[in-house]
């Protein structure tokens, strides 16, 4: 009866496969209609100097609220768009979303640094280099006010490309921050060979300092690099003044988490910034 199991767990896992597959077709159809009905939003969370508390720039996270399924997390649906391609369009509507916001709030006198994440997928994508040159020579926005995020993961593929297309993004005066840093391969050599300009220190680094001392270590080790490197460093996921005194003192240059404010709705942001400003 060993076999006859082993067959059932086989039709089960075979199940499991076409299910999630379907949930995959649904999920990439149900963005698609979200997309075209203005049900895909994009929130804003602020990014502070630590030192002297100063809002500088908003890093902008997609927000997608389905009427069958509520509030959809971007960790569910991006590794979906990236599988279907549905990335690409996805990943074009933020870029000129980011930079129309940004071109109202200049206009209001909010000058902030708009940081936009970008998916390995897109950024290797042929026209990524050319469709964002197109959109700022487009835009009234100075290239220098958009940050774009990238993952380790992007760095490490087809390393002369990634070369040549970070090189045309600085060139352009676009600042480039590596995202979720630590948590990737392991290989530091693209720090120096990439033009970069600021490193995020990983959440999971931050969760559970000061106190423990691992955590501490690696998150003032990651501040000590950046800083040797000439590069700014930001720490991602802070939540309490504890861990924000830490990182001060540990000498990290801007913060952004809950302690000040989640993402949120542009309206709301503008609201945020009038108290903050
Ligand atoms: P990420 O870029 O590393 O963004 C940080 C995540 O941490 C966000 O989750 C943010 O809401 C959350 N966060 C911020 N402050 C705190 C805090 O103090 N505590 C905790 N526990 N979490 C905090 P979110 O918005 O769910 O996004 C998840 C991931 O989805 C992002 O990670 C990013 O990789 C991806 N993502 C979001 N928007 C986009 C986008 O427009 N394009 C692409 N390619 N990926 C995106
Ligand atoms: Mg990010
Ligand atoms: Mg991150
Ligand atoms: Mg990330």
């Amino acid at each position: 009866h060993v076999k006859e199991r082993g067959r059932g767990d086989f039709r089960f896992y075979r199940r499991q496969m076409n299910f999630d597959l379907l949930t995959r077709v649904k999920t990439e159809h149900a963005l698609r209609e979200a997309l075209d009905h203005q049900r895909i939003h994009l929130a804003y969370q602020p990014q502070l100097d630590l030192r002297s508390g100063q809002l500088i720039g908003a890093e902008a996270l997609l927000r997608w609220t389905d009427p069958t399924m509520g509030a959809v997390s971007p960790a569910q649906f991006i590794p979906i768009a990236e599988e279907t391609g549905f990335i690409i369009p996805l990943g074009a509507w933020v870029l000129r979303e980011v930079l129309r916001q940004g071109e109202a709030w200049n206009a209001r006198g909010m000058r902030l640094t708009l940081s936009i994440n970008v998916s390995a997928v897109q950024f290797h994508h042929a026209g990524f280099v050319d469709s964002l040159v197109a959109l700022l020579g487009a835009s009234t926005l100075p290239p220098g006010q958009i940050e774009l995020e990238l993952t380790e993961s992007i760095l490490i593929q087809h390393v002369d490309d990634t070369l040549v297309r970070l090189k045309a993004l600085a060139d352009l005066g676009v600042k480039l921050a590596i995202d979720d840093f630590g948590t990737g391969y392991s290989s530091l050599g693209y720090l120096k060979r990439f033009p970069l300009h600021k490193l995020k220190i990983d959440q999971s680094f931050v969760r559970d300092i000061p106190d423990d001392d691992s955590d501490a270590a690696i998150a003032t080790a990651v501040i000590n690099l950046a800083h040797s490197l000439n590069l700014r460093v930001i720490a991602e996921g802070v939540e309490n003044e504890r861990q924000r005194q830490f990182l001060l003192d540990a000498g990290c240059d801007e913060y952004q988490g809950y302690l000040c404010s989640p993402a949120v709705a542009p309206e709301a942001f503008v609201s945020l910034c009038e108290r903050l400003l």
